[in-house]
């Protein structure tokens, strides 16, 4: 079985405590790996280490000279990517092809912030002859990051990446069910000679190191992925030194495909919108929302599409799904979907255990119709492959159906009308809309914002938008005029 240790100041260590947790693969729930517990001991000497790697050359660094480290940390990822993609695969059940494409996709990320920070300005204020006046942009210091299971070495890359461009030094504690990417980009960030204490990784239990995160004194900002009652416990947590938290939360994201849409390409468009990453994705277009006239047609197109969707080992390359991440996980779909039949609801297809497969946390694309919005299964995030379908009578409809929600992330309208589909882009609750396509911009490109409006979190990630993230503004207003000081009156 491999052994992982923590990342703290440049160095493999084994935690203080020496205790160690184990990481399961959810193919067959075998542990794998061991890996070291972080407690609050470790985090000491983890926040004084990023503290003084952060009080030397590396916040006072040149951006292009910062850069050269991300770049060559990009370059390092691809020359790992198969390795990094098994380890992926193996831990999170995620499939082996996802796999590659997010570890591809982690190293454009380095790659894009490695450029960016040069680009990146304060700006300056006129204000007449006798002042002037600019604003600078400061890094803010140690930073935490907490990632969660789904998008483990991808969201480790959304964070870590602007952070280090910025100049902060980084905190970065992963999932416990799965830690080993991220120490894997510990490794590589050695490997580069990054200098110690600007990366620390540090495995560990959510309510223990996390909570520790969370109130340590020295880290100024929290960035964090997760569930939102995990969201709102470390936003309290941090609110006693009013540390910067910003947070990517979860979603319930809407589907909404007019009669006049291609009603081919959207209902199987509408299949790995839902089911991608065996529906474990805060994106997940898990409200279908079709109008009327085309409900069943749309149903069956995507029962169609099922038919030749491959279950079964995510490191085969024609698997189409692996497992849900643990036995608990598979446990709260299956609750969700006993409780989806009780509210009245439909199974089309799926509701349940694949029948080839007895063991590992498998669960079968579901699609649930007669479904209303008022359903807990429409409203609660069930982050596994339960998808329902709900009819709509016009567009008034379709956008009061997709707002009445308490989340906010993304959404999609499908629609030949190009009127239509900006009047639903302008009067939806989310933060990103894809308008024939179920793509979020960051599936392309790391050039446009993540994040979410309501309870989907504050702030966005990726893009330039995600250095004003890890900078403070200085404003800095100066009287060049000689002679003596007028008074204000
Ligand atoms: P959790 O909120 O359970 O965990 C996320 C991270 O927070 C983990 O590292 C976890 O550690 C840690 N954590 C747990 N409790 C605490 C605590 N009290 N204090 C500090 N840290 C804590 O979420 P999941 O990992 O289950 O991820 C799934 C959720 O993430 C979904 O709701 C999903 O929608 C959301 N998500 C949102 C995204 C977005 O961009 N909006 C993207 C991806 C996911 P540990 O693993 O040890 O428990």
């Amino acid at each position: 079985m491999d052994d992982f240790k923590l990342f703290i100041d440049g160095e493999f260590v084994p935690a203080l405590s020496g205790e160690i947790f184990h990481v399961v693969n959810p193919f067959d729930n075998t542990h794998f790996a061991s890996v070291s517990k972080a407690s609050s001991d470790d985090l000491s000497i983890a926040v004084a280490a990023a503290s003084k790697a952060f009080a030397g050359s590396w916040s006072r660094m040149l951006p292009f000279d910062r850069g050269k480290y991300l770049r060559k940390i990009a370059d390092e990822i691809l020359l790992r990517e198969e390795e990094i993609a098994v380890a992926e695969t193996k831990s999170s059940g995620k499939t082996i092809q996802n796999s590659r494409n997010e570890v591809v996709a982690a190293a454009r990320v380095f790659e894009y912030y490695a450029g960016a920070m040069d680009k990146f300005f304060g700006s300056t204020i006129p204000l007449g002859e006798e002042f002037i006046d600019f604003t600078l942009r400061e890094p803010v210091g140690v930073v935490a990051q907490i990632t969660p299971w789904n998008f483990p070495f991808m969201a480790a890359a959304w964070k870590v990446a602007p952070a280090l461009a910025c100049g902060c030094s980084v905190l970065l504690k992963p999932a416990s069910h799965t830690p080993i990417t991220s120490l894997m980009l510990a490794n590589i960030a050695q490997t580069v000679d990054l200098p110690p204490g600007v990366l620390n990784v540090l495995p560990g239990p959510g309510g223990g190191i996390g909570m520790d995160i969370a109130t340590h004194p020295l880290i100024k900002k929290i960035a964090f992925t997760g569930e939102g009652q995990t969201g709102a416990t470390i936003v309290k947590a941090a609110a006693n030194d009013i540390k910067r938290v910003s947070l990517e939360l979860g979603g319930k994201s809407p589907n909404i495909i007019f009669a006049d849409a291609n009603i081919e390409k959207a209902g199987k468009a509408a299949i790995s919108a839902a089911f991608g990453n065996a529906g474990q994705s805060c994106s997940a277009r898990t409200r279908i929302v079709v109008e009327k006239p085309i409900y069943n047609e749309l149903i069956d197109i995507m029962v169609d599409g099922l038919d030749d969707y491959q279950i079964g080992d995510p490191l085969d390359k024609n698997t189409d799904m692996g497992p849900l991440i643990s036995k608990t996980q598979w446990e709260i779909v299956n609750n969700y979907l006993s409780l989806g039949i009780a509210e009245g609801g439909e199974v089309v297809i799926g509701g349940g255990r694949p029948s080839h497969l007895s063991s590992g946390n498998f669960f079968e694309p579901t699609i649930i119709r007669n479904a209303t919005n008022k359903m807990r299964i429409a409203q609660e995030e069930i982050f596994g492959p339960v998808a329902v379908v709900i009819p709509f009578e016009n567009e008034k409809e379709a956008i009061q159906i997709a707002n009445d929600s308490v989340y906010g992330l993304n959404a999609s309208v499908w629609t030949r009308d190009v009127n239509r589909a900006l009047r639903v882009v302008r009067d939806i609750e989310a933060g990103m809309v894809s308008v024939n396509s179920h793509g979020s911009a960051s599936r392309y490109s790391t050039f446009s914002a993540f994040g979410g409006v309501k309870q989907s979190g504050v702030g966005r990630e990726l893009g330039m938008e995600a250095l004003s993230l890890y900078t403070e503004i200085k404003n800095v207003f100066i009287d060049i005029t000689d002679g003596p000081a007028k008074l204000e009156k």
